[in-house]
């Protein structure tokens, strides 16, 4: 029987793995890091675990539910999210909360709240922009105050040549209840106003949250799969419109069938399509051990500054007290970046700028309770989602005439998604192929 061969050892790969090998069918994951996980997997170093940056599970489809708890067992907890946004200076609640609105700025509050009024009357452009998605939902003083200088950081390229999906997945996807979201202003009034608005849990495993690849992984393998790491294709063999074989380094084998759920820029290669423009963020984070726990409460903070290096913090302890060693806290600091870019060529340097943003914004009270920083790159950690990045991945899929060929997942799909999403993907592909009668 010649194997399905998954590429890339990440959530949405080794949930197909997992379902592909429980039905009986041989499997070979292929993933080029050491660990597996992907954007999901867990750092750690002497009684630190750090995630990358904050990640926990969320879904409101019971058959992702069933895997989920199903992969993690006893190993999960529910966590009421506690997020905060580092904003004109200050920390606040995210989502906003009115104790929050009466430190800000009067003429800011002010005009928020003609925007609030005015904003059903205004039309911007016509643009399929995040500039004039955020300008329409939240008004012309929160997008100057926060969201445009946020976004330009964040991404590196202007908020008017960003699509507005980015926003609708980013921004609107920090829903409090299945009735009441963060999406647009007028949701935002409505929730400062609640004395306790509903609260969101989530499922988080405390040993960290490469638990969930970890486990199906024992899985495939108990199944009879067999997973390699430090193991990315060098060659794709074709004959006519389908697959024949893959290699890498020191293997190769016939294909069946080839889910691709690894970088699109690596497949363009392996194939020699010349390049369709599709681009990817990248992610420097920077674990930090600290001799003491931080006494903010929150799980993450967004910081929009263009002035701090970061745009956001998460703190492990207040996702599982096991994350850290008793009496001391840590810190996951994301940068974004770009391969190529100083940051991520060196990132290294940058440590002594982490810290002092660190200091300067009251994240951490002081720079001697920093007691290591670990740097880790991440590579492909978002899509680009410029003005054309749609005709650009049709453009890609066309030309991949490939019959037995299956893109999948968030970078295989160009896709800027969440863990449950990569994994009901991963379910509707294993549902697929059993329907064509594997
Ligand atoms: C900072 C951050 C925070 C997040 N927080 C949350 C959260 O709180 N909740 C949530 O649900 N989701 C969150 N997400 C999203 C979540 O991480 C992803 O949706 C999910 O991990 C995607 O899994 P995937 O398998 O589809 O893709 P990936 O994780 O990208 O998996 C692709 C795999 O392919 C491998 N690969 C790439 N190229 C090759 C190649 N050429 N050969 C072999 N292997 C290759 C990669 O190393 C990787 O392991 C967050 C993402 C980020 C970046």
């Amino acid at each position: 029987m010649k194997p399905i061969v998954i590429v890339g050892g990440g959530v949405a790969g080794i949930t197909l793995a997992s379902l592909l090998s429980s039905a009986g069918k041989k499997v070979l994951v292929l993933e080029k890091e050491p660990a597996l996980g992907g954007l999901s997997r867990t750092f750690r170093y002497d009684g630190f675990t750090f995630d990358i940056g904050p990640h926990r599970f969320y879904s409101t489809n019971e058959k992702v539910l069933g895997i989920i708890n199903e992969a993690l067992g006893v190993d999960t907890s529910s966590i009421q999210r506690n997020s905060a946004v580092y904003f004109l200076g200050r920390y606040h609640d995210w989502p906003l909360k009115i104790k929050s609105v009466r430190q800000l700025p009067l003429n800011i509050s002010f005009l928020a709240f003609i925007d609030l009024f005015t904003k059903n009357f205004r039309k911007y452009s016509d643009s399929p922009s995040f500039e004039n998605y955020i300008l329409t939902k939240y008004g012309r003083t929160l997008y100057l105050t926060y969201f445009k200088e946020y976004s330009e950081k964040f991404l590196g390229i202007s908020p008017a040549n960003t699509h507005w999906h980015w926003a609708k997945m980013g921004v609107e996807r920090a829903t409090i209840s299945d009735k009441i979201t963060t999406g647009n202003l007028s949701s935002l009034f409505k929730l400062m106003l609640m004395p306790s608005p509903k609260q969101l849990d989530f499922i988080y495993s405390p040993s960290g949250c490469d638990a969930f690849c970890l486990k199906l992984a024992e899985k495939i393998r108990n199944n009879g799969g067999t997973i390699l790491t430090n193991s990315a294709p060098d060659s794709i063999v074709c004959e006519g419109d389908r697959i024949a074989g893959i290699t890498w380094p020191g293997g190769e084998t016939e294909v069946d069938k080839l889910v691709w759920t690894g970088s699109l820029r690596d497949l363009e290669g392996l194939l020699g399509l010349s390049g369709h423009g599709l681009d990817y963020i990248d992610l420097v984070v920077y674990n930090v051990e600290l001799s003491e726990p931080l006494e903010r409460q929150f799980q993450w903070c967004y910081y929009g500054a263009k002035e701090i290096i970061f745009s956001r913090v998460s703190n492990p302890l207040n996702f599982a007290q096991g994350l850290t060693p008793q009496g001391k806290g840590s810190l996951c600091v994301e940068v974004t970046c770009r391969k190529g870019d100083p940051v991520w060529n060196e990132p290294e340097k940058l440590i002594d700028r982490v810290i002092n943003d660190m200091v300067k914004t009251d994240t951490v009270k002081s720079k001697n309770h920093v007691e290591k920083v670990h740097v880790e790159r991440v590579a492909d950690a978002y899509p680009v989602y410029d003005l054309n990045y749609q005709e650009k991945f049709e453009r890609l899929n066309s030309d991949l005439k490939l019959k037995n060929l299956q893109l999948a997942g968030r970078t295989g799909l160009y896709w800027y998604n969440n863990m449950d999403h990569s994994i009901e993907n991963a379910l509707d592909i294993y549902n697929n192929f059993m329907k064509e009668g594997l």
